[in-house]
């Protein structure tokens, strides 16, 4: 696979009101004309900045709307014409994820990358002439290496994932909705949100401690010169990942504990399929090693597009986190 398949940004967000208030120090510096990002170990001010180079690199001044249109349109323009895509998030809990990936309303240049990728795949689909479109999405959840349907008549059943010889690999009994427009994604992405399973962690209440995959199907049909039908399916993966904290920090222990080591588990698998791919030597790719990338092995490498935002927290009580991301971040590239 062409490295080019694969595209990694960070994005740094402002310190928060927290962090201000404990007085942190900012020690992320981000060089967004070369798509670089520094670090500074606030523990050893005499060790040079540790470095890093990106597919871009974004700071607090930038908006999603401007990481959309660089970096995530030409994906979800390719699922439009027949391709598969998966975009995704990562980071602890706070970097900035579901700003990222969700966004605010208002100002409308802060909308996420989901709601925007709602509306370029409805735009293209009412553009296009001679072609006849089908959008159904799907929505679910990984939890404790069990997968559950988060628009399912039953939310807490527990799928199993299949292997079909053509289809590859699927989750059985998964519900499937066809979409018409953007507010109709919007409401079924909204009702399975609510059906999420939610932890508490001392790092943010509510943070979520499961990986959520929406996906958008779209079938196109299209018709030739010569009146004939050609058919392309292409799928796009948003995905919500769970915080990538360790869980000394999070103060888990019996229940969250296991729960934090299975995330860390599907995090490091993800974290290997995608190096293997860009690495291209690689004959095995690692994908059964979770279910998370088990699900997303026909939109991870092969003829598909990936993209990654790892979200930073500037602050010198984050520091190691922060480099872990960077690093993970690093090996994707
Ligand atoms: P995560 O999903 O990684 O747990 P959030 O997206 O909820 O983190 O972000 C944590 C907080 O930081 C939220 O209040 C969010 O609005 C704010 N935030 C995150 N990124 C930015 C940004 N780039 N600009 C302004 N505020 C941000």
């Amino acid at each position: 696979m062409a490295s080019e398949a694969v595209k990694v940004v960070v994005r740094c967000r402002p310190m928060n009101q927290r962090e201000r208030e404990l007085r942190c120090q900012p020690v992320v510096a981000v060089d967004c004309a070369r798509g670089q990002c520094c670090i500074q170990n606030p523990r050893a001010a005499d060790e040079p900045p540790k470095q890093f180079t990106f597919d871009g690199a974004y700071h607090v001044d930038h908006v999603t709307e401007q990481i959309y249109n660089e970096i995530a349109y030409p994906l979800v323009e390719g699922v439009t014409e027949g391709y598969n895509g998966t975009i995704f998030a990562y980071g602890q809990t706070g970097s900035g994820k579901s700003f990222t990936m969700q966004g605010l309303l208002d100002p409308p240049s802060q909308r996420g990358i989901i709601p925007r990728a709602f509306e370029h795949v409805f735009e293209s689909v009412q553009c296009a002439e001679n072609t006849k479109f089908l959008v159904r999405a799907s929505y679910l959840e990984i939890y404790n290496e069990d997968v559950r349907d988060l628009l399912g008549a039953d939310t807490k059943q527990r799928l199993e994932l299949k292997e079909h010889p053509e289809k590859g690999v699927y989750v059985k009994g998964l519900s499937m909705h066809t979409v018409h427009s953007v507010a109709q994604c919007e409401r079924i992405m909204e009702a399975g949100w609510k059906n999420r399973s939610v932890g508490y962690t001392l790092m943010n209440k509510d943070s979520s401690r499961s990986h959520s995959i929406f996906t958008i199907n779209i079938e196109i049909s299209a018709l030739d010169e010569w009146g004939k039908d050609h058919l392309r399916a292409g799928k796009l993966n948003l995905v919500d990942l769970a915080g990538s904290e360790r869980q000394s920090k999070t103060g888990a222990t019996g229940e969250r504990l296991k729960e934090a080591t299975k995330i860390n588990l599907s995090l490091s698998a993800l974290g290997n399929v995608i190096s293997a791919l860009v690495d291209g030597r690689c004959k095995h790719i690692p994908y059964r090693d979770s279910k998370l990338t088990r699900l997303l092995q026909d939109s991870l490498g092969g003829n598909t597009k990936t993209l990654m935002v790892a979200c930073l927290s500037p602050a010198d009580n984050n520091y190691d986190e922060t480099l872990s991301t960077l690093r993970y971040a690093n090996r994707a590239k």
